[in-house]
Formats: structure tokens, sequence, C-alpha cells
């Protein structure tokens, strides 16, 4: 899944492409893709794109005084889309912009969706309450904002849980999904199972910092392409680097995995040397 990032970037490079080209229509390409009655995208019609915003995770394709706010959930991606063929592959929705007088035939720009969740969508929202309306009204703060005080107010503040379903969780904090999860925790040298609760103030000043690295380097290496990366393309320390050498400390890069996701972490690093019980290799051995 695109994380803070990938979306920061994207929303960059898609303002720079598209900033002021007129939204000629918005044509859903199958019945789940619009997730809002009111506005109507028709609304949008005829006026400019001021720009590519985003807000956690999403893209918010501000269009005053709408606003479509799109999540691309897992497999989801906002593509360019030159050929803007009848039935593209995945597509979900599509952005038609008005030809002018030095580009008669405009990109497009096409949602697509692989697999089979079908859970990526366009809110249509109006511009001046789209923080506050569904679905961006229920975010936590955004990753790349959080200093190590505010991030220790907020572990206070929520119930205790491990950490790195805590650093998931989007009501909590926003942006930050299974890759950076992983990557947090091993730069902060937590484990990823600590208890948010316990981290007391030198844990979330350290996770703080971690996430604003982990930001900072994903964002210079996002920023110097021309699309979205998929996940094995983005670089790691542990991320999918399971039994690879620890680049910090050379322990071996060990595994606890779920049903939808991998926590990646380093023994040495993070754990005091402990390795966690694998519970796909435990499942094999009962
Ligand atoms: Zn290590």
């Amino acid at each position: 899944m695109p994380e803070l990032p990938e979306v920061q970037a994207h929303a960059e490079r898609l303002t720079a492409s598209f900033a002021g080209r007129r939204l000629q229509r918005f044509v859903p390409l199958t019945f789940t893709a619009l997730k809002t009655v009111a506005p109507r995208p028709d609304d949008a019609y005829g006026l400019p794109l001021e720009r590519v915003g985003r807000r956690g995770k999403y893209l918010l394709l501000e269009f005053p005084p709408v606003t479509f706010v799109v999540h691309l959930m897992q497999g989801g991606r906002l593509h360019v889309d030159a050929k803007q063929s009848a039935k593209p592959r995945g597509g979900q929705a599509r952005f038609v912009f008005e030809p002018t007088d030095d580009d008669p035939t405009p990109p497009a720009l096409l949602l697509t969706e692989q697999g089979s969740e079908r859970r990526a969508g366009v809110w249509c929202v109006p511009t001046g309450s789209a923080l506050t309306s569904p679905p961006l009204d229920s975010l936590g703060p955004d990753a790349d904002t959080l200093g190590g005080d505010e991030l220790a107010e907020l572990l206070a503040a929520a119930p205790s849980t491990r950490i790195h379903g805590w650093l998931r969780d989007q009501h909590r904090v926003a942006g930050v999904g299974r890759m950076l999860a992983n990557e947090i925790c091993h730069r902060a040298k937590i484990s990823p199972f600590a208890m948010s609760r316990k981290l007391g103030d030198g844990g979330a000043a350290a996770i703080a910092a971690a996430m604003a690295e982990a930001i900072a380097d994903g964002l210079a290496v996002e920023r110097e392409r021309e699309a979205m990366s998929s996940s094995k393309e983005r670089p790691s320390r542990v991320h999918h680097r399971t039994g690879e050498p620890c680049p910090v400390c050379g322990d071996t890069i060990r595994a606890v995995e779920y049903s939808s996701h991998t926590v990646n972490y380093c023994p040495t690093c993070q754990t005091g040397g402990k390795v966690l019980a694998d519970n796909t290799t435990s499942k094999f051995l009962k």
C-alpha cells in the first residue's frame, strides 16, 4: 500500500502536471467508485484544478469549491491516462479534462484498483470542509507533522496496544502503513511489540525522530521517480528483508507473519537479542 511518502510525492507530481487544467467530467467506471451523493461531481465541471493535496494516505484533487478525495487503499493507483480506453483494466473512475488550444487531447487521470478487494474510491466533498468531512474527519495528525512531545501525548491518551499496530492506526496518526511501521521501529531501536503506553517520553521522542527520518528518506527517493513506486521498489532496512543482515548491526532480520502483513525486526537492535515466536513457523510445528 502506498504510504505517506509515496502519496505525497504523487500529489506533488500531479500538481505539477495537472494544475490549471479544467475538469470536463468525472466518470465512475464501477458502481462503488463514488462514495458520496452530494455535492455532485458536476459542480466541479469547467473549474480548474487548483492543486492535488494530501492528508494521511488520501489524495485531494481540489477544484474549489469542490474537492475529490481519493483513497488508493492496497492496490489502487491514480494514473496519467493518455489512451482513455473504454474498458481499462481495473478501472474505477476517470477524471477527464477540457481540451485547450495548446493541448487538444489532454490526458485524463484514471483511478485503477487491481485485485478483488474493490475498496479504493472517491469522495466528493465541499473544499472548505474537506478535512472535517468523512473520510478525512477521523484521521489522526499527519505523521510528518509530529514532534516527540505531541506523540507522547497521543500515546498517553490512547489505550495501550502494540506500537506497530498503534502506528498503523490511521485514527491515531495518519500516513503510516506496514512498511513505515517496520522501518520506524527499527530506526527507533524499539520492539514492534512494545506496548504503546509503556514507551514513555524517551520512547516517544525516539519514535518521532525515526518517523521524521524514515518519511524524509522515502520522500527523497519517491520525488526522483516519474510514477509511484511499487512496494518492492521502496528502499528499506528491515521491511521485506527477512533473513538478510541488519544494515546497522549485521544480525539476521526476523519476521512475525500475520494474515495481512509481516512484522520485520532486528533482534539485536530492537528486542535485546530475543527472537520472537514466528507464528507461521510455530503453526507448522504444532
Ligand atoms: Zn540490527
